[in-house]
């Protein structure tokens, strides 16, 4: 027998027009606005959705499965559920909600009678789910995922827009300080700089490796700012999961499937950047690789597309905001610098950005662009990343949203706990 969800399109950021019906119809199932992301397997999603049986389904053909627990259901009867989807060989995601667990089950290639757990003490339904992305999908997780830090107020996907900023590449210590401590003062809470650069030629500037990725850790010690940077390779993604509080994945690496299972198994949330030409569904799939091995703390970042298009580097796909949203429970954040590569377009497509409704932007930044050692033609002078958040900031408002305000003095903002990219969201 075949078990259909049946999507529910509300979005919390959707206020003003959030469906009260729906929410009514749907409230056999609870939710909670997630207050620390998902964990590692012991602590991690949670689903709500309206269900529906299909009557006319004779199997689910290797569909990963969702399991509902009773409201009332025993940390027992999960374990036990939990136990009984291992001892299949399969893998089980345990999503807890304020009231209700549900247990996401993946690895099954091929049908799973959902009899095997209907009649275990505590099971309420079994839900296959009917998307080719699972973990990803609002089917499973209707609730928006934040993304928090501990020992910090920054978050991905809740009210405040996380606003990411810095150079493309970490060139130098002094370099990276100055801007680090210019973006901080405008009110960024995140820096960027690549330590590792994905360059289309070799004989471009590569970047600093693990000397980047010290200097990145001096900016968020001396600034309280946490450092997402870019992991290129296996190898680079240990040093920058040592060093940096959010994995970047480049849209160049966006496929590269072993690079998105070790980020699956990393402890940092993963800053996974669109493709060029990668559909949306594509996309989804690529964070799918990263949460189906454990790490439920995925940001998608929409930089632009390729397309005939010639007046700027990329094609910015700002409708892709809405399109994932409507699908996913993931943030998504825009970068308008990589997306538009010219600066003069950087703050007006960031001004559609928030206005779209992302769920943050990431900006690069230099003080001297012209001299830059990548990217200094979309690098905006830090006076100009002010303006950008002066405006932004507005716009947000708007929408019943907030970016940070200018801070005087970041030296004095509470340094992130623990260095060496301690700061996850778990
Ligand atoms: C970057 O952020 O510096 C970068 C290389 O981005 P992308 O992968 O989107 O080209
Ligand atoms: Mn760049």
């Amino acid at each position: 027998m075949l078990w259909v969800v049946k999507r529910a399109h509300v979005r919390s950021k959707d206020r003003g027009s959030k469906s009260g019906g729906l929410d009514r119809a749907l409230s056999h199932l609870d939710t909670r606005k997630t207050g620390a992301g998902w964990g590692p397997p012991a602590a991690p999603l949670y689903h709500r959705a309206a269900q529906k049986r299909d009557t006319l389904g004779c199997g689910n053909k290797g569909s990963p499965m969702l399991i509902v627990m009773k409201a009332h259901a025993t940390e027992e009867q999960v374990r036990g559920v939990c136990q009984k989807i291992e001892s299949l060989g399969l893998r089980a995601h345990s999503i807890p909600g304020t009231q209700r667990t549900a247990i996401g089950i993946t690895g099954n290639e091929t049908d799973l009678d959902p009899g095997i757990f209907e009649e275990m003490l505590g099971v309420q339904e079994v839900i296959a789910v009917s998307k080719p992305y699972k973990l990803v999908s609002r089917d499973v997780k209707e609730e928006d995922t934040v993304i928090n830090f501990s020992g910090t107020d920054a978050s991905f996907g809740g009210d405040e827009l996380a606003i990411i900023a810095g150079p493309c590449a970490i060139e130098s210590r002094e370099q990276a300080l100055t801007t680090a401590k210019h973006v901080a003062c405008a009110g960024a809470k995140f820096f960027r700089g690549g330590a590792y650069k994905p360059r289309t030629s070799p004989y471009s500037f590569q970047g600093l490796a693990e000397d980047g990725l010290k200097i990145l850790a001096e900016v968020r010690d001396r600034f309280g700012l946490l450092i997402v940077t870019e992991a290129i390779d296996n190898e680079s993604l240990d040093l920058v999961e040592k060093y940096g509080d959010v994995i970047q994945i480049g849209a160049r690496n966006m496929q590269n499937f072993s690079l998105l299972k070790r980020a699956g198994r990393a402890r940092k949330p993963v800053l996974l950047k669109r493709g060029m030409s990668a559909t949306v569904e594509e996309f989804l799939m690529a964070a799918e690789y990263i949460m189906s091995e454990g790490n439920y703390n995925v940001i998608l970042c929409e930089r632009g597309v390729r397309t005939f298009a010639d007046h700027t580097r990329n094609t910015l796909d700002l409708s892709v905001v809405p399109a994932v949203q409507r699908l996913s429970h993931l943030p998504i954040i825009v970068d308008p610098s990589h997306g538009t590569g010219k600066r003069n377009k950087v703050t007006p497509l960031s001004r559609a950005a928030v206005a779209v409704g992302a769920d943050g932007l990431i900006i690069e930044v230099h003080p001297d662009p012209d001299r830059a050692l990548s990217d200094g033609k979309q690098s905006l002078f830090p006076e100009q990343f002010d303006q950008l958040m002066a405006e932004v900031r507005e716009i947000a408002r708007v929408l019943k949203r907030s970016i940070a305000g200018p801070v005087a003095d970041p030296q004095a903002r509470r340094p992130v706990t623990a260095s060496a990219g301690s700061a996850a969201a778990r």
